[in-house]
């Protein structure tokens, strides 16, 4: 498996495609090309590897192959769940309960769902990521017809208590969806003793390639298409299929199913590794879920009075991937709704970051993320320090090599500065995610010194400290700013 150089620690965002999965799909990217619903030969055989991903597909969840509807994806096969239960449910009801914690692709179903009139109860969960299955229970209503509620969340790792919840939902005739794109492949998942009825799996987190996830659907009646077109997937899905990736998501399955629990154990003790080497060394620091039952891959972890942007650029610069999970600019400056859920302080929850671990890592990659992580959150920390009350400016790159040859010439020059995520306003910009923060009464010391040592750079931006009480003068002009934006006379 190839990552390059590159450290990759980002595995609940994405995996890498299984080799074996590959070697499985080409042929159906050449000669294999057939479409699965002609009968000629060519279709049927494209046809035979769709029936053997159902069936692997299936195993994973102890399911009968009959009842895996595929798609291209979770945020699909998720959109498909809510969306086709919703509107197979209205007869009966139009209240719908779920987390706070979900993925957007339910919770923004739920959304869509809202406006066009049906009710959605989005219930809170508990310091470590959890919901109270008594909650759920309260929150039905004669007229609920769904419960959606996520296997494990992509935040944390943290498991719901799904059996309890679906046990509730068989009992009281309500349908029952669970997201389990997060977990699927890396905890036993069997569908039936969670008394589960539509369940969301994606291929690319499970080492399969990207465009296909799946849909488990226990009745058919339960849902009602979202799109229409001829009769694939028993016309719950209509389309032609994406054969090669169906083809290679069905592999990943069935090597998930035979690994899973190795990996399982594997990831575990090097995820607890990397915890205990974070708390041993790194002060100021707090493990999201780490109280609850958990993914064995997932490790959310805050540091105080550190930017998570900028922490996940020092690990970049140094060919490490993780999971910035505050994203000004991204996320419209706010922490996403999960993290706030789990009620951190905002100085705990502007600096979280998310690693999460697979199968392929080893223990001498954790000890090069421990050396990095504290060297990154020491200079942040450091350079936070310098700059309090201060005017910094950022110095932005063409590319990543010229950010870090900017911090290799600034080192030992006595200068306060740190490397940074590239300003908010240049989200889209051309330059480098990497940029280069320095006091802005030494910007003109620090631009001579890169200028001597031949560094391009693309711009440098001037940023306000946002603690620091604003002159009566910029004031005015900010308001001036705005009152512009906005169309008014300025
Ligand atoms: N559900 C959860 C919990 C996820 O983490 C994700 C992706 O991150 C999705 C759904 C969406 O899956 P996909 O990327 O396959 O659309």
């Amino acid at each position: 498996m190839s990552h390059a150089k590159e450290l990759f620690l980002d595995h609940a965002a994405t995996t890498p495609v299984h080799p074996d999965a590959v070697g499985l799909m080409l042929p159906f990217f050449g000669n294999h090309f057939g479409i699965p619903s002609s009968p000629s030969g060519l279709g049927q055989r494209s046809k035979r590897a769709i029936d053997e991903a159902r069936s692997r597909v299936a195993a994973l969840i102890n399911a009968s192959p009959a009842e895996v509807v595929f798609t291209s994806g979770g945020t699909e096969a998720n959109n498909l769940a809510v969306l086709g239960a919703a509107f197979a449910g209205r007869k009966k009801g139009n209240h719908i309960v779920t987390t706070a914690v979900e993925h957007a692709s339910v919770l923004n179903a739920c959304r869509h769902l809202e406006n066009r009139g049906f009710r959605i109860s989005i219930l809170p969960v508990d310091d470590q990521g959890r919901v109270d299955p008594e909650q759920v229970r309260q929150a039905l209503c004669d007229d609920t017809i769904l419960i959606s509620v996520m296997h494990a969340s992509n935040e944390t790792g943290t498991l719901q208590p799904v059996e309890e919840i679906g046990a509730m939902a068989h009992e009281q005739g309500i349908v029952f969806h669970c997201d389990a794109v997060q977990s699927a492949g890396k905890v036993l998942l069997d569908v039936r003793s969670l008394h589960i009825d539509l369940l969301s799996i994606s291929s690319h987190k499970l080492y399969g390639p990207k465009g296909a996830g799946a849909l488990f659907v226990a009745d058919r009646d339960a849902i009602e298409p979202v799109i229409f077109g001829s009769g694939q997937e028993q016309g719950i899905r209509p389309g032609t299929l994406n054969v090669p990736c169906v083809a290679g998501f069905g592999l990943a399955c069935s090597i998930a199913q035979r690994d899973l629990e190795n990996n399982g154990v594997l990831m575990a003790s090097l995820r607890e590794s990397l915890e205990q080497q974070v708390v041993n060394r790194i002060t100021g620091v707090r493990i999201n879920g780490a109280g609850a039952p958990r993914l064995p891959h997932i490790s959310s972890l805050s540091f105080r009075g550190v930017p998570a942007d900028d922490l996940a650029v020092h690990l970049d610069a140094a060919n490490i991937v993780v999971s910035s999970r505050y994203s000004p600019g991204i996320e419209g400056h706010e922490m996403s709704p999960a993290l706030a859920a789990l009620g951190l302080e905002r100085e705990y929850a502007s600096g979280t970051v998310r690693l999460s671990l697979g199968w392929e890592n080893k223990e001498k990659q954790i000890r090069r993320t421990l050396e990095n992580l504290s060297e990154a959150i020491e200079s942040l920390r450091g350079f936070a320090a310098a700059s309090r009350g201060k005017d910094v400016t950022m110095f932005t790159f063409p590319d990543r090599e010229s950010a870090a040859a900017a911090r290799e010439s600034l080192r030992g020059s006595g200068l306060a500065f740190s490397l940074a995520a590239r300003p908010r306003d240049l989200a889209h910009g051309t330059c480098s995610s990497i940029a280069l923060a320095c006091l802005s009464r030494d910007h003109t010391k620090v631009g001579a010194l890169l200028g001597e040592n031949g560094i391009a750079i693309t711009g440098m931006h001037k940023t306000r400290d946002e603690d620091r009480p604003m002159k009566k003068k910029e004031r005015g002009f900010w308001d001036k700013v705005e009152r512009i934006k906005k169309g008014l006379p300025s």
